[in-house]
């Protein structure tokens, strides 16, 4: 049975349940590349799921018990990889999701691990920065047998961050009886992080964008950029692409958006958000509406701020020649086809933004080797492996008759089926 009847909940949630649209994804792929019946019943499944309660003295001194879960969806390729993410609304379908991307992100960069994700049911906001460490410690102890250098290593996501990665890494290193840096990654500096990862994501986007210029026959230097979200991801990217020279003519926040038709300058503007808390209002621009932003004529459009932004009702409207998908999920799976429909040459999320994953493996590669690399170096194989991934992707496309997404997934599907079927099934 195709995975997306057996998960549809309400029709109104379909479009954007992040759940839904990977499982089209993935049951267009597997069709188009006729993966065998029974590894799609293994590959449609987590392997693993755990949820734990946890127990935790609140600062006034009362008990609460939080809820986590830390799913594996495939270990096939190499340990669970996946961030941790802590908010009010997180759900174990929603963390299933993101395990299977995961799995599927790490495929198509030809990276030797496998998916996993993790969350806390907890507000941020309302918790201390003492009681967060209490969580994060209690949480990491539930689940220490499943982490692991080897396992299963974590990352930051949504609301967790440097200073959460070197708790857990703590946390484990004492279950241990010895230091383990490299059983997370996204980790600070001094504790074994790595040079470039903060740029990474949005570095990866700029070359896979420059590469599918360069395909289109487009030339960067006259290239129209249009990047939604200013913030690691968008802000990274637009700073790299304007010192590549390309021309950033718009940048949309969530207050607003601004737009120069010759070119912001992103140095000027990074400096006024800094002192102004927002981009509105910067010299040299022009203010324009923050949801139209997405529907102005340019060569490339980078969605870099949350998901389902592109949807049914609005994809018609994208004068974009290539759309690069620097947040997970910007389209939906319905918007695929619009945009396919359209010519728009999409550079789907799985490769897009996978340079943020590509770092955190040499992250881990460096703390295993206790040898650290210098900036050039991660720059220079990060360039290495988005090229090459975007070949893969582009070729299994012209190769098969699909678009971009279809052969991402195809690209990732191969991969790990092959894994399993070599390793074969332990019974
Ligand atoms: P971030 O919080 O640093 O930046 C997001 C920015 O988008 C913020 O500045 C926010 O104000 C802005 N924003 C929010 N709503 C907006 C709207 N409606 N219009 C315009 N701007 C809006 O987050 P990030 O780390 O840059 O992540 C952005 C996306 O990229 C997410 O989907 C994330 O999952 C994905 N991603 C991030 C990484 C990474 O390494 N940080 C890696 C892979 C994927």
């Amino acid at each position: 049975m195709p995975m997306i009847a057996e998960a549809t909940s309400s029709v109104a949630s379909v479009e954007t349940n992040p759940w839904i649209s990977a499982a089209a994804r993935f049951d267009e792929a597997a069709a188009k590349l006729g993966l065998d019946e029974g590894l799609q019943k293994v590959l449609r499944l987590a392997a693993k799921e755990v949820t734990v309660h946890i127990p935790v003295i609140l600062d006034d001194g009362r008990i609460e018990v939080f809820t986590g879960y830390r799913v594996q969806h495939s270990i096939a390729r190499g340990p669970g990889k996946g961030g941790i993410r802590y908010a009010p609304d997180v759900t174990l379908d929603e963390v299933r999701a993101l395990a299977a991307w995961m799995t599927w992100k790490c495929a198509v960069v030809n990276i030797p691990f496998g998916g996993a994700k993790g969350g806390i049911i907890c507000d941020p906001s309302l918790l201390s920065q003492g009681e967060l460490e209490r969580i994060t410690r209690r949480y990491t102890a539930e689940i220490v047998e499943i982490l692991g250098p080897e396992r299963d290593v974590p990352a930051p996501d949504m609301n967790t961050n440097e200073q959460t990665m070197a708790w857990i890494m703590d946390t484990y290193s004492m279950h241990m009886r010895h230091t383990s840096t490299a059983v997370v990654t996204g980790k600070p500096l001094e504790l074994g992080g790595s040079r470039g990862r903060p740029e990474a994501t949005g570095r990866g986007c700029m070359i896979v964008t420059g590469q599918a210029l360069r395909k289109l026959g487009l030339d960067p230097s006259s290239a129209r950029v249009v990047i939604q979200g200013f913030g690691n991801v968008g802000g990274m990217a637009a700073r790299l692409m304007a010192r590549a020279g390309f021309r950033i003519v718009c940048i949309a926040e969530y207050d607003g958006a601004v737009y120069n038709r010759h070119g912001l300058d992103i140095e000027a503007l990074m400096k006024f958000r800094k002192d102004t808390g927002s981009i509105v209002g910067f010299p040299e621009s022009e203010p324009i509406d923050r949801d139209e932003a997405l529907f102005l004529e340019c060569e490339v459009l980078l969605p870099a701020a949350k998901e389902n932004v592109i949807t049914s009702e609005n994809a018609a409207r994208i004068r974009a020649r290539i759309l690069c998908e620097g947040a997970n999920g910007p389209t939906t799976f319905v918007a695929d086809r619009i945009l396919a429909e359209n010519r728009v040459f999409v550079i789907p999320d799985i490769l897009a933004n996978a340079g943020g994953v590509t770092v955190s493996y040499f992250e881990w590669v460096q703390d295993r080797q206790g040898y650290f690399w210098n900036e050039a170096l991660v720059n220079g194989r990060l360039e290495e492996i988005m090229v090459n991934s975007f070949r893969d992707v582009v070729s299994y496309a012209d190769k098969h008759g699909v678009h971009n997404r279809t052969a991402a997934y195809m690209v990732a599907l191969d991969r790990v089926g092959s894994a399993i079927r070599m390793r074969g099934l332990y019974a």
